[in-house]
This record gives C-alpha cells, sequence and structure tokens, in this order.
C-alpha cells in the first residue's frame, strides 16, 4: 500500500523514513509533494490536543490524495511552565524559527531550577478507504520523552528545542546524539512503533 506522510516539516520527513523504514515491509511511504493533490494548503491546525492536531493533518492529506496518510503532532511541555509551550511549540515565539523559539523558552526559565521537560508527540493514521468495500479507519497513538531543560543551546544535530533538551539518563542534549540513537528513543519514535504496532498487521493482511 501507499502511505502519504503528511508533513511539510523536512526535519520530520527525514526522522520519520527512519523510524518507519524498518517496519513497513511492501508498504511504500510517499512524500506529500510527489502525489497529485498533495500540494494543496496546509490546513488549520486548530486541534486542542496533539492527538486532534495529528489526525487533522492526517485527515487532510488522506482527502486530497486518496491515499492513506500518517502524520504528527509534536511539542515539548515544561513543568515549571505548567505544561507550555506544549501544542504551540512551533510558534512559540510568534515565528516559526527554531532559535527563536529556543530563546524564549530558555529566557522564560531564567534562574529556575526545576528544569523536567517533555517531548511529546501523537502519531496519526487515516486511511479513507477505497470506495469499494475497503475499510476506513483512523487511529492515534502517543509517545513521549522525559528529561532537562538544558541552560543554553548545545550540539549541531537534530532540529527544533533538541539543543536545549538533555534525555533522562544522557549526559548529551538531544542535539548532540546521532540520528541513529535520537531515533531508538524519541517520542516520535515511540508513538510511530507503536502506531505500526496497530496498523501494521492489518494492512499487511489487506495487500
Ligand atoms: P508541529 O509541526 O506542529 O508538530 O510542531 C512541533 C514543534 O515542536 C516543532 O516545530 C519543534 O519546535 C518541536 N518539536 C517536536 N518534536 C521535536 C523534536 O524531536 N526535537 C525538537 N523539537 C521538536
Amino acid at each position: 500500500m501507499r502511505i502519504v506522510l503528511a508533513t511539510h516539516n523536512a526535519h520530520k520527513v527525514t526522522e520519520l523514513r527512519a523510524i518507519l523504514g524498518p517496519l513497513l515491509g511492501e508498504h511504500e511511504l510517499v512524500s506529500l509533494g510527489d502525489v497529485p493533490g498533495g500540494d494543496g494548503p496546509e490546513p488549520v491546525e486548530d486541534g486542542l490536543s496533539y492527538a486532534e492536531n495529528a489526525l487533522i493533518k492526517a485527515r487532510a492529506a488522506a482527502a486530497t490524495t486518496g491515499l492513506a496518510a500518517i502524520a504528527d503532532d509534536s511539542g515539548i511541555e515544561v513543568e515549571h511552565l505548567d505544561g507550555a509551550p506544549g501544542i504551540h511549540s512551533a510558534r512559540y515565539a510568534g515565528t516559526r524559527d527554531d532559535a527563536d523559539n529556543r530563546d524564549l523558552l530558555l529566557a522564560r526559565m531564567t534562574g529556575v531550577a526545576e528544569r523536567r521537560a517533555t517531548f511529546q508527540c501523537a502519531a496519526a493514521f487515516a486511511n479513507p478507504g477505497d470506495g469499494r468495500g475497503g475499510r476506513a479507519r483512523e487511529v492515534v497513538q502517543l509517545g513521549s520523552w522525559g528529561g532537562t531543560l538544558l541552560e543554553r543551546a548545545t550540539g549541531e544535530g537534530g532540529f527544533g528545542y533538541d539543543p536545549v533538551f538533555r534525555p533522562e539518563g544522557e549526559t548529551r542534549s538531544a542535539a548532540e546524539l546521532s540520528p541513529a540513537e535520537k531515533n531508538a528513543v524519541s517520542h516520535r519514535a515511540r508513538a510511530f512503533t507503536a502506531l505500526w504496532t496497530r496498523i501494521g498487521p492489518e494492512l499487511d493482511a489487506s495487500a
């Protein structure tokens, strides 16, 4: 089956291909830009949770392409800030700029000793069905990755808040992990591995 990856974020595309690649078997992951209908406007993410927003993105891609679609919605939650920036992580500083978002978060946490933080990810699958009795299906699965907010950005890898996040049990920031190390344990890896455990067998059976 062809499954369209409903994200325009190049970093996420790279990570999701690495995470899902070994699980896919005969199924093929295609990018939005490579399928008819995939170049439409991005849907408005006005959900109140990661799960709602991930489903909005997966449904929109499935509706415009006619293919089964997967999407994620993710963010970082800082305990001292009552879970902010949370679902607003991508636009926390009012721009979509990763460095602006990190700088604002570090500024709001200046002098704060309690620095626990958690990455959250919702992985969504939406299959519009084939119009001939093929089953329409929606599934969402959550994953998280706990750690600590650093005092300054460290490391060149990853994206977003990776340089200011030190995963639990690590001495390095997430931006200092290799892609393989991050993709073995991240919130995105956990959510998508769990998602595939649920949908993989039924997709294999219907192939
Ligand atoms: P989304 O595209 O609306 O899901 O935005 C998610 C935002 O959360 C991104 O723009 C990043 O700022 C942040 N984020 C999500 N996952 C990660 C990650 O794995 N590393 C660093 N930042 C992340």
